[in-house]
């Protein structure tokens, strides 16, 4: 099986009910899909999590003219060679972007040639079912009120859809983010698990003030508080607090990773597979994390194609410690506005009342609609 051609595909989409995160509103939802075909006749599907009109420039410029003629199946060579062709000057960022996409889609291709799921390919499955959170709950109005008011209606939909776990946006002000972690924690009640989220939007001052004030509200984890290169303020933040600390998502391959934990800088890390450098690097990492008692929960916001990765990821990554009460990975449960999120797969990943099902099927276990992928592409 050789490969004959890889194409990327920059998709786009408006949304109505626009939302905010701690830095910007997010008013269009983007991706970028990478098709690799083989002369077998098998094609292999793969997200990038970036900017992606630049992620299609890397794969078709660098990295399709070095796989084409080459065999699939030979991911760890593939991986290396890709990696280094742009190392001078990519060593995180939209480079290893770019090599995620390319690395799913050789997954996806393996796992179709073996007629066997990625999981298995990867020793697993650890488990088949995984427990989702939902990740919605960003601003939505400039009036408080109203903010409060869609925020409650949004985490009531969520209980009634069998969510036991959410999470929310902070960065926002410390009076602001306080009033509606509060606000959350009394609609939710004292059981469900309740994540805050500052896509680093705090400096190391803010980030300790607003732990300690909403460190009585039971929060699972907070996620992002300062800015990814700061592994010190991660530490200073991390002391200060018995609240978790997560974070990763702007993190890439096994070098940011290696960093990260040898700092204790995080109790929760969040590689997106999709972006830290593909399946290949999620795996290398997560053993890594395992190595130093440290969790894994992936970084999910794509089309399906990443969510699939995800899945198929989860179901291999270790548990925490062998015990009836052990801790399990979660999946990160995009429930923002997204026209073709699951759309864009012919069978949807499988999320029933907060438990996600690994998919079964050859490779990522999914197939593609391609006129939901060609209503949404743009460009040439
Ligand atoms: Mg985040």
């Amino acid at each position: 099986m050789k490969i004959t051609a890889v194409r990327a595909h920059v998709l786009e989409a408006p949304i109505e009910d626009r939302f905010a995160f701690s830095q910007a509103w997010v008013d269009r939802r983007v991706g970028l899909v990478v098709e690799i075909e083989t002369d077998a006749g098998l094609v292999g599907w793969g997200d990038g999590y970036g900017p992606p009109w630049a992620l299609a420039t890397v794969i078709e410029r660098y990295y399709a003219p070095r796989l084409v003629g080459r065999s699939p199946l030979a991911g760890d060579a593939i991986w290396e060679e890709l990696y280094n062709a742009l190392r001078d000057h990519g060593q995180r960022g939209i480079a290893v972007q770019a090599l995620s996409a390319v690395d799913i889609a050789l997954w996806d291709l393996r796992g179709k040639h073996f007629g066997a799921p990625v999981h298995v390919l990867m020793g697993g499955p650890v488990r088949t079912e995984v427990q989702a959170y939902a990740t919605g709950l960003y601003r939505r109005s400039d009036d408080r009120q109203t903010n409060h008011r869609l925020l409650r209606a949004e985490a009531e939909g969520y209980l009634q859809a069998g969510f036991r776990a959410m999470k929310t946006k902070v960065g926002f002000g410390f009076q602001d983010d306080v009033a509606l972690v509060a606000m959350l924690r009394e609609t939710v009640g004292p059981e469900v698990e309740l994540f805050v989220d500052a896509n680093h939007g705090c400096d190391t001052v803010q980030a300790k003030r607003l732990a300690r004030a909403i460190e009585p509200l039971g929060i699972g984890w907070f996620e992002e508080p300062v800015e990814p290169e700061d592994l010190e303020g991660y530490r200073e933040v991390r002391a200060s607090t018995s609240i978790p600390i997560a974070g990763g998502e702007c993190s890439f391959t096994r070098h940011d990773f290696r960093r990260i934990l040898e700092a204790g800088a995080i109790d929760i890390i969040q590689p997106d597979t999709a972006s830290c450098g593909g399946l290949t690097e999620a795996k290398r990492i997560a053993d890594m994390a395992w190595t130093h008692g440290v969790r894994y929960n992936p970084h999910v916001w794509g089309t399906g194609i990443g969510l699939a990765a995800a899945m198929q990821l989860l179901a291999v990554l270790p548990t925490s410690a062998p015990a009836f009460g052990a801790h399990q990975p979660l999946l990160e449960y995009d429930s923002t506005p997204h026209p073709f999120r699951q759309g864009l797969l012919v069978e949807p990943v499988r999320v029933e009342r907060g438990i996600a099902h690994v998919p079964s099927g050859p490779g990522l276990g999914i197939e593609i609609r391609r006129d939901v992928l060609e209503r949404w592409r743009v460009g040439p």
